[in-house]
């Protein structure tokens, strides 16, 4: 009974102690916490912004666990092209997209005129971003951005942010207990704060910029953007090329420039077979499948979209939505019967091998950037393998030696 009572007491006393310490850890992680704030608040008045719009913004402002959460949160599998583009563009959204632009034309042109940037892009984007309008965010963006700002990984950036949004709440723009993505991204299109400050447009002329309810505004804005991106007028973005059999995949990739009357003569031609057409442009071919999957001929507007998102999915995604919201028809290229998708071990595995050999692919880090493209397409060329720089599962397996 008695080491019974004894072994009670000291289990009582560890989990005190246990709940002593969390707590402990909890009141001090409360304490710099509500510090920092202070820090922030210093600096935010010596940029201007008024103390009751402070008073107001960050009164009980609290790390959201979530925001951290999902800011960690790394899928296991990358998506591919196929899968991503299904997942972005469906005939129900194009149904609606093309419903919008009909019902929206007159002031959709009337922007078009001031920014040059066509109806279709707008509601391309649009579309891809929040489903036109129907998803901007359900986090306080002020909770969302201090707690990124106060965690360590990407403090400096968020802080930025943070700052942004407090002087757009202070100016009047939008409202303190403004909603948005978990990082910060708000209204129609998802603009960052220093995004929404430096492009956003009173188009509308009532004194605010709010890119939640007034349409005007919205498409002004992401069109003052995109032109700031350099998107040219009455241009396209690229489209879906057929190449060669011979094509010599070394010139593919963004980072290969050609005239459009160079690309005809080494044999790109539309779907249809036609030549391309004969206007002065830069183009790059790129193989977001590989060689097996469609090719595609992008042009500057095609870079200005990146300059949204880094994306190349995402480029084409908006390229493709837009040009589907024109009447054109799904790509013609056919979906394989199987992707592989992999994993991120998969493409840390395939970085340590490619630097093992001889190939620079960087750290491995298990993210497919142009560095490890640019080493996978290295080693293809070196085993005569086609070189598009695709990381695909065989090319994997050569590497690891299980191919037979
Ligand atoms: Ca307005």
């Amino acid at each position: 009974m008695r080491l019974l009572s004894l072994k009670t007491t000291f289990i009582f006393s560890f989990f005190l102690l246990i709940g002593l310490m969390t707590n402990t850890a909890q009141v001090r992680a409360e304490t710099d916490f509500e510090s920092w704030l202070q820090g922030l608040r210093k600096q935010a008045l010596s940029q201007g912004i008024r103390p009751e719009t402070l008073d107001k913004a960050l009164a009980g402002v609290k790390p959201i666990a979530r925001v951290i959460e999902l800011d960690q949160h790394q899928p296991e599998f990358t998506l591919t092209f196929w899968k991503y583009l299904n997942g972005a563009i469906n005939d129900k959204r194009i149904k609606r997209g093309r419903a919008l632009l009909k019902k929206h034309s007159k002031l959709l042109k009337k922007i078009e005129k001031k920014y040059g940037v066509p109806p279709r892009f707008l509601v391309s984007f649009w579309g891809l971003e929040s489903n036109f309008g129907d998803f901007t965010g359900s986090f306080s963006t002020v909770g969302a951005l201090a707690t990124l700002a106060y965690d360590k990984r990407r403090g400096a950036f968020f802080r930025t942010q943070l700052l942004a949004l407090l002087s757009l709440i202070d100016a009047g723009d939008i409202p303190s207990d403004i909603k948005s993505s978990w990082a910060g991204a708000m209204g129609n299109h998802q603009f960052i704060p220093t995004t929404y400050k430096s492009y956003a447009v009173d188009y509308d002329g009532d004194g605010k910029r709010d890119l939640w309810n007034s349409l005007p505004d919205i498409f002004a804005s992401a069109s003052n953007f995109l032109k700031a991106s350099g998107w040219k007028s009455n241009r396209n973005w690229g489209r879906e090329v057929r190449l060669p059999k011979d094509f010599n995949l070394e010139l593919s990739g963004l980072g290969a420039k050609r005239k459009l009357v160079e690309w005809n003569a080494l044999g790109v031609r539309r779907m249809d077979g036609r030549t391309l057409p004969a206007v002065d442009i830069n183009a790059s071919v790129v193989l977001p499948a590989g060689y097996q999957g469609p090719a595609f001929l992008v042009y500057n507007n095609f870079r200005s979209t990146l300059k949204w998102n880094r994306s190349i999915f995402y480029a084409i995604a908006v390229g493709h939505l837009a040009d589907r919201l024109a009447g054109a028809g799904p790509l013609k290229t056919p979906k394989p019967k199987q992707e592989i998708a992999l994993s991120r071990k998969d493409i840390m595995d395939l970085q340590s091998l490619l630097n093992a050999k001889g190939f620079n692919a960087g750290g491995a880090d298990g993210i497919l950037g142009s560095k490890t493209r640019n080493a996978v397409k290295a080693f293809q060329k070196s085993v005569r393998l086609p070189a598009d720089g695709f990381a695909s599962f065989g090319l994997l397996e050569r590497l690891r030696g299980t191919d037979g």
